[in-house]
């Protein structure tokens, strides 16, 4: 359990990075990395790696050189259980908090940083971690009868706080227990009011384990490396070319070095592209292929296996 100490951040304000680690740092963790790109961030993480060691991440949402997804899409493949904490700006949209936690990401932490909220998500994590060392520790045969039902249903508690539907499958395999199990918990909290339950939903599977905890990789559709950022470029219509908006330093062409001057005249600006780091094209929209976060299988979405079971609305008490 050598990961337990070692922690990555990979965050480009340098006050909120050092912020992070001092709090990491009194909550017992040692061996602390920061990392201000994700270029520099992935290096870093391939060096723990090597060393053996699967750090917990916390990751920027938004990074100079790259998005949580191009990182996220970097670590999962090499470490598909990697604990990563994205931290989002204040006021983000539910929507990108439910994005990243479907990606793979563990949890979400909201800035600006509160101790307090570091402080909630690393005990649960920590726990989370004892107790699925202890269940791993038991035989395979007792899983089902030995349950401490105390601690499936603060686990579940904790699955519901980070979604706003789920399925019976996904609890089920996040927990590693049979669906008949953790129905009984769910048709307890249905009757609590804490759950609704919806249709069925039919779920993306592993098509050599039938996993459901499977996680959306991107990649660069030319060159396939996930290594990408989200930027704007400039097309100068009168030599034709596009670059990154960081590339027309004063309003400069830099390929034709004459000065830009109207827009939509004689330029027009390309929002939201993903840009590849490697191989420096551009596209409007990024490839996608899955991982099976259990057995690291790979599969394109074509070749998915589909699995439905109940799925649940949950109704936040807050
Ligand atoms: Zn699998
Ligand atoms: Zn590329
Ligand atoms: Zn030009």
């Amino acid at each position: 359990m050598t990961a337990k100490n070692s922690v990555l951040i990979i965050e480009d304000s340098p006050a909120v990075g050092m912020l992070l680690a001092e709090f990491m740092r009194k909550l017992g963790y040692t061996d602390i990395k920061t990392a201000e790109t994700g270029h520099a961030g992935i290096t870093l993480f391939k060096q723990y790696v090597q060393d053996g060691i699967t750090p917990l991440i916390f990751l920027d949402y938004n990074l100079p050189d790259s998005t949580a997804n191009s990182i996220m899409s970097q670590i999962l493949p090499i470490k598909p259980f990697t604990k990563i904490i994205i931290e989002t700006a204040n006021g983000k949209e539910e929507e990108t908090i439910k994005e990243v936690i479907g990606l793979g990401a563990y949890h979400y932490l909201q800035k600006p940083i509160h101790f307090n909220d570091v402080e909630r998500i690393i005990t649960i994590l920590e726990e989370e971690e004892s107790y699925l060392e202890k269940k791993s520790q038991q035989k395979e045969t007792s899983k089902d009868t030995d349950i401490d039902e105390e601690k499936i249903t603060e686990h579940i508690n904790f699955i519901l706080t980070t979604t706003s539907q789920i399925s019976l499958n996904k609890i089920s395999q996040i927990l590693g227990f049979s669906n008949n199990v953790v129905d009984d918990y769910l048709k307890k909290l249905e009757s609590k009011g804490r759950l609704v339950q919806l249709d069925s939903k039919k779920e993306i599977a592993c098509n050599q384990c039938d996993s459901i905890r499977t996680s959306q990789i991107f990649y660069c559709p030319n060159c396939k490396s996930s290594n990408f950022k989200l930027g704007k470029l400039i097309e100068h219509y009168d030599c034709g070319n596009i670059t990154e908006e960081g590339t027309y330093q004063n309003d400069l062409c830099p390929n034709c070095k004459k000065e830009i001057k109207a827009l939509g005249v004689d330029y027009r600006v390309m929002q939201n592209h993903y840009i590849c780091n490697d191989c420096n094209e551009f596209f409007p929209e990024i490839s996608t292929s899955y991982i099976c976060l259990k057995c690291e299988n790979k599969f394109k979405l074509e070749d998915a296996r589909w699995k439905s079971s109940v799925n649940y609305k949950v109704v936040n008490t807050k």
